[in-house]
C-alpha cells in the first residue's frame, strides 16, 4: 500500500515538474518595468530600466509595463489577440510602435475581458499589428495578482481551435462525464443511509464540475462569460471544493478514530475558506492583492490539519482514512505548489493545471470508492442493529417460560388483528393450580405451564396469549371459533395427562368465551371492555364448579368509559 503511494506521488511530481518547465515560455523577448505613473504610449520607447526576462510584483499604486519585442516574429501581420490567464486588474492598455514610429494603442478594463477556452484562459483584442510592427507593450493597472502579464501572449486565433486544443477539450470533458456517475452513486447512499457525508460528497464534485467548466471554457458554446463572471466562478468554485472537502472529510472518517474535536475543527476550517472565498471571488480592487493572499493562505491552512487528521485516522486503523489518503494526496501537492507560486516574490504563478485535472479525476474516483465503502460497511452495521432489535421486540412481546404472546404484544396488536377478522375471544384459568404448586413444587407448576400452552396453540386460526399466572387467552377467527376453543380446553387435560408424570389429578381448565364479531363496526373495539367481559364469563365458569365453559354473544358493544359513566350515574 505504502510503495503504491510512493509510487504515485513520485510520478505526480515528476510529472509537474515537466509541466513546470513548459510553463509560461515565448520565442519573444519579454521584459518588465514597474512605474508610478501612466506613461505615455509616446515615451515607451524612450524608457530604461528594463528586466529582462519579464518579472512582474503586486504593487497596487504602480504601473506595470510588459514589453514584448516582435521585430523578429514570423507573420506577426495577422497576431489579433491578447491571451492570458484570468485574474483582476482595473485596465490594461496594449500599444504597437511601428518601425516608422507609428502608434497604435487599445485601452480595455477587466469587464472588456471574454472568457477563453483552456487553462483559465480570458481574451482581449489587440490594436492593429502589422509586419512593420516592432514592439508590443501592456500596461496594466490595480491588478491584484502578475498573472495576468506572466501569461500574456499574442495570437492569431482564439484557443480551442487548434486540433490539440480540442483534444484536451475532449478530456475535460470525459472527465466531467466521468464526475457525473458518483453524484448519482451519492444520491443512492444519501437516500438509503442518510449520512451527510453523501451530501457533502455530491456538493465537492458539484463545485469541482463548475470549476473544470469554467477552467477549461467548455460553457463557451453555451454561454460565454465576461472576465469577472467567470474569474468569480473559478475562485468560488474552488473555494467550494475546499469547503465541501473539509465537511466531507469531517462527516466521513469514522469518529472513533478522529482525533478529539476534528469534525469541529474541518467545520471551522470550511467557515474559514468560505469566508476568504467571500473575500476574494468578488472584483475588489480598492483592497489589493489582500483578498488573493487571504485565499490562497486560507486554502492552504487547511490542508496541515487535514493531512494529520487523516493520517491519525488511517494510524488507528480506518479504513475510510486510505480513501481519502490516496484521492487527496495530488490535490494537496497542487494547492501546496499554487500557494507557494502565489507567495514566493517573484515566482510565476503556476496553477499545476494538468496535476489538478488527474487529482480531482484520482480524488473523485477514490472518494467514491470510499463512500461504496463505507456505504457497505454502515448498511451491514444497520441490518445487524436492527436484527439485534428486531430480536429484543420479539422478546418483549412474548412470555419467556411458554412462548406464546404476552399480555402487552395482545394489547398492542388487537385492533389490527380484529381488523383481520378475529372476532372471538376465549379466557382460560387452570383449576386449583395453587394446589399443584403447593403439592408439587414450583417447577411441576411450570411445567403445567408450558404443556397447557402447547396445548392451546394446536389451532392455527388462534393467537394465544399468557395473560399471567396460568391465564391463558385465546383470540379466534373463522367458523366454529366456540367448539374449536372448547377443544383446546380439552386438550390441556389431555396434554398434561400425556406428557407430565408424577400428578395424582388431572388438570382441567375454567374457560369464559365470547363472541363479538356482531358489535364490529359499531364503534371502535376496546380491549380491556372485551376483557372485562370474558373474565365475567369465566368467573362465571368458576362458580358453576369449574372445568367448563360458559359463553355468550355479545349483542350491543358498550366501551368501558360508558359504563363507568352509567354506574356513576
Ligand atoms: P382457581 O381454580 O380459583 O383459579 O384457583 P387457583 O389456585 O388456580 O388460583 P389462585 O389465583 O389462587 O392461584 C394461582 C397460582 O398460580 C398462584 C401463583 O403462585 C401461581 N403462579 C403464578 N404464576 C406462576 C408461574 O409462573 N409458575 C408457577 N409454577 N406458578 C405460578
Ligand atoms: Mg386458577
Ligand atoms: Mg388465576
Amino acid at each position: 500500500m505504502y510503495r503504491i503511494i510512493g509510487i504515485l506521488l513520485a510520478s505526480l511530481l515528476a510529472l509537474c515538474g515537466v509541466e513546470a518547465m513548459a510553463a509560461p515560455t515565448s520565442s519573444q523577448e519579454r521584459c518588465s518595468l514597474t512605474l508610478d505613473s501612466a506613461p505615455a504610449a509616446s515615451a515607451l520607447a524612450s524608457l530604461a530600466g528594463w528586466h529582462c526576462p519579464a518579472e512582474f510584483s503586486v504593487e497596487p499604486e504602480r504601473f506595470q509595463v510588459l514589453r514584448i519585442d516582435l521585430s523578429s516574429t514570423p507573420d506577426r501581420g495577422s497576431l489579433k489577440h491578447a491571451i492570458s490567464r484570468k485574474a483582476d486588474f482595473s485596465s490594461l492598455t496594449f500599444v504597437t510602435v511601428d518601425q516608422a514610429g507609428a502608434i497604435r494603442m487599445t485601452r480595455s478594463v477587466f469587464a472588456d475581458g471574454q472568457q477563453a477556452f483552456l487553462d483559465r484562459q480570458f481574451s482581449l483584442p489587440v490594436p492593429v499589428i502589422t509586419d512593420q510592427t516592432q514592439t508590443f507593450y501592456a500596461i496594466m493597472e490595480g491588478g491584484t495578482e502578475t498573472m495576468p502579464l506572466d501569461y500574456l501572449r499574442l495570437e492569431h486565433r482564439l484557443p480551442g481551435s487548434s486540433a490539440e486544443d480540442r483534444n484536451v477539450l475532449l478530456v475535460f470533458a470525459l472527465v466531467i462525464g466521468v464526475l457525473l456517475m458518483p453524484m448519482l452513486i451519492d444520491a443512492g447512499v444519501y437516500h438509503v443511509l442518510r449520512e451527510r457525508f453523501s451530501l457533502f460528497h455530491i456538493a465537492m464534485i458539484g463545485s469541482t464540475l463548475v470549476h473544470l467548466v469554467t477552467v477549461s471554457g467548455l460553457n463557451i458554446p453555451l454561454f460565454a462569460l465576461d472576465l469577472p463572471t467567470s474569474r468569480m466562478l473559478g475562485v468560488a468554485s474552488f473555494g467550494g471544493i475546499l469547503i465541501a472537502a473539509n465537511l466531507f472529510t469531517g462527516a466521513f472518517l469514522e469518529h472513533e478514530y478522529l482525533p478529539r474535536n476534528a469534525a469541529k475543527i474541518f467545520r471551522l476550517q470550511a467557515a474559514l475558506v468560505a469566508l476568504a472565498t467571500l473575500l476574494h471571488s468578488p472584483h475588489l480592487p480598492a483592497l489589493g492583492s489582500l483578498p488573493a493572499t487571504v485565499f490562497y493562505v486560507a486554502c492552504f491552512a487547511t490542508s496541515p490539519y487535514f493531512v494529520w487528521a487523516t493520517w491519525q485516522a488511517w494510524r488507528k486503523g480506518s479504513r475510510s482514512a486510505r480513501f481519502l489518503a490516496i484521492g487527496f494526496a495530488p490535490l494537496v501537492i497542487v494547492g501546496l505548489i499554487r500557494t507557494v507560486s502565489h507567495l514566493v516574490p517573484g515566482m510565476p504563478t503556476y496553477d499545476a493545471g494538468a496535476l489538478f485535472l488527474l487529482g480531482v479525476v484520482l480524488e473523485v474516483v477514490a472518494t467514491t470508492f470510499g463512500v461504496a465503502d463505507r456505504f457497505l460497511v454502515l448498511r451491514h452495521e444497520r441490518d445487524k442493529v436492527k436484527a439485534e432489535a428486531e430480536g429484543l421486540a420479539q422478546q418483549a412481546r412474548h412470555d419467556p417460560l411458554t412462548g406464546v404472546l404476552n399480555r402487552r404484544a395482545m394489547t398492542d396488536d388487537f385492533a389490527g388483528l380484529v381488523a383481520k377478522g378475529y372476532t372471538s375471544v376465549a379466557l382460560l384459568d387452570l383449576d386449583r393450580f395453587k394446589s399443584i404448586n403447593d403439592e408439587f413444587g414450583h417447577a411441576m407448576g411450570d411445567e403445567v405451564l408450558k404443556a397447557s400452552a402447547q396445548a392451546l396453540s394446536g389451532d392455527a386460526e388462534a393467537r394465544v396469549v399468557r395473560m399471567g399466572g396460568e391465564e391463558f387467552l385465546l383470540l379466534l377467527r373463522g367458523p366454529d371459533a366456540r367448539q374449536r376453543a372448547e377443544a383446546r380446553r380439552r386438550a390441556i387435560t389431555a396434554r398434561i395427562l400425556a406428557e407430565i408424570d408424577g400428578l395424582d389429578r388431572p388438570v382441567t381448565a375454567s374457560m369464559g368465551f365470547l363472541d363479538f364479531s356482531a358489535v364490529i363496526g359499531e364503534s371502535e373495539i376496546d380491549f380491556a371492555t372485551i376483557y372485562s367481559r370474558a373474565d365475567q364469563l369465566l368467573y362465571s365458569a368458576k362458580c358453576d364448579g369449574r372445568n367448563r365453559m360458559v359463553h355468550e354473544r355479545l349483542e350491543l358493544f358498550q366501551p368501558q368509559v360508558d359504563q363507568r359513566g352509567a354506574a356513576a350515574a
